[in-house]
């Protein structure tokens, strides 16, 4: 080797040593020759995470009834306002015919999709904090008013219906003269599409959606609000996906993908 290819690689050497040496003094022949202490690594910072999608909202998830309503016939029966009418407190919710009640199905579904949403970084608020045979409540009024209160973007009211058993399938209700409660129902029928969830067959012919304006907790929120009808619990098949952990999951699953789809999130 020349002097020179030697002094080329000496050179080389050195820069490499330099880029990757610890900033204790090296020991090196070759890199003895540099003049100038070799400069400290650099480490690049490690980009920082971006924030979940749904990072800073908060969402409101009504499981509908409280599993003990039937035990409270006094507290439940009495009226409240329900937007510009009364209606009782609360009702006792329907149940498939194997005896699972319809407030247990609303309760794990919710849970469910609270713990989806909360790993996609939303705050979750629940209107009711249990599922038990000793509590009631909260009234219709309450729920209607949830959203509003704990400054939630949106109120998603989970339900599971009561019809003749041929019926089937989920359907959302959205309040009257409201585009918004509107584009929530939309969105909420295109997360139950996407997940393979068939649509009502004795509801909205084929739209699976309603509106009514006869529901306290549609009329009574301050944010946007639809309810879901998510099957007919005196239906065979679909009381059996509700009452399953796969079914339910399905459901939470679908719930999400519809409150994600009206967030464009
Ligand atoms: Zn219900």
């Amino acid at each position: 080797m020349t002097r020179w290819a030697l002094r080329v690689l000496a050179g080389v050497l050195g820069v490499v040593v330099g880029v990757y040496a610890a900033p204790a003094p090296v020991q090196s022949p070759i890199a003895s020759t540099r003049t100038e202490p070799a400069p400290p690594a650099q480490v690049e910072p490690a980009p920082a995470d971006p924030p979940p999608p749904l990072d800073g909202i908060t969402i409101a998830l009504d499981p509908g009834h409280q599993l003990g309503n039937h035990n409270f016939p006094a507290q439940t029966q009495h009226l409240v306002p329900a937007g510009g009418f009364k209606k009782p407190c609360n009702t006792t919710g329907t149940e498939s015919r194997s005896g699972v009640p319809e407030a247990t199905v609303n309760w794990r579904i919710v849970r469910l999709a609270q713990a989806r949403l909360e790993a996609l970084g939303a705050t979750v608020r629940l209107t009711r904090s249990s599922n038990r045979a000793d509590r009631w409540g909260p009234c219709v009024d309450v729920r209607g008013r949830f959203g509003g209160h704990v400054g939630a973007r949106l109120t998603v009211s989970v339900h599971a219906d009561g019809a003749p058993p041929a019926d089937h399938g989920f359907h959302v209700i959205a309040r009257p003269h409201d585009t918004v409660s509107l584009r929530l129902a939309k969105a909420l029928r295109a997360g139950f599409d996407e997940h393979h969830l068939a649509r009502s067959n004795y509801v909205g012919g084929g739209s699976a959606l309603s509106i009514r304006s006869d529901l306290a907790s549609l009329n009574l929120s301050t944010v946007p609000v639809a309810m879901l009808e998510i099957g007919n619990m005196a239906n065979r098949a679909d009381a059996r996906r509700m009452t399953s952990r796969t079914g339910q999951a399905r459901y939470a699953a679908a719930v999400v993908a519809g409150i994600r789809g009206f967030l464009r999130r």
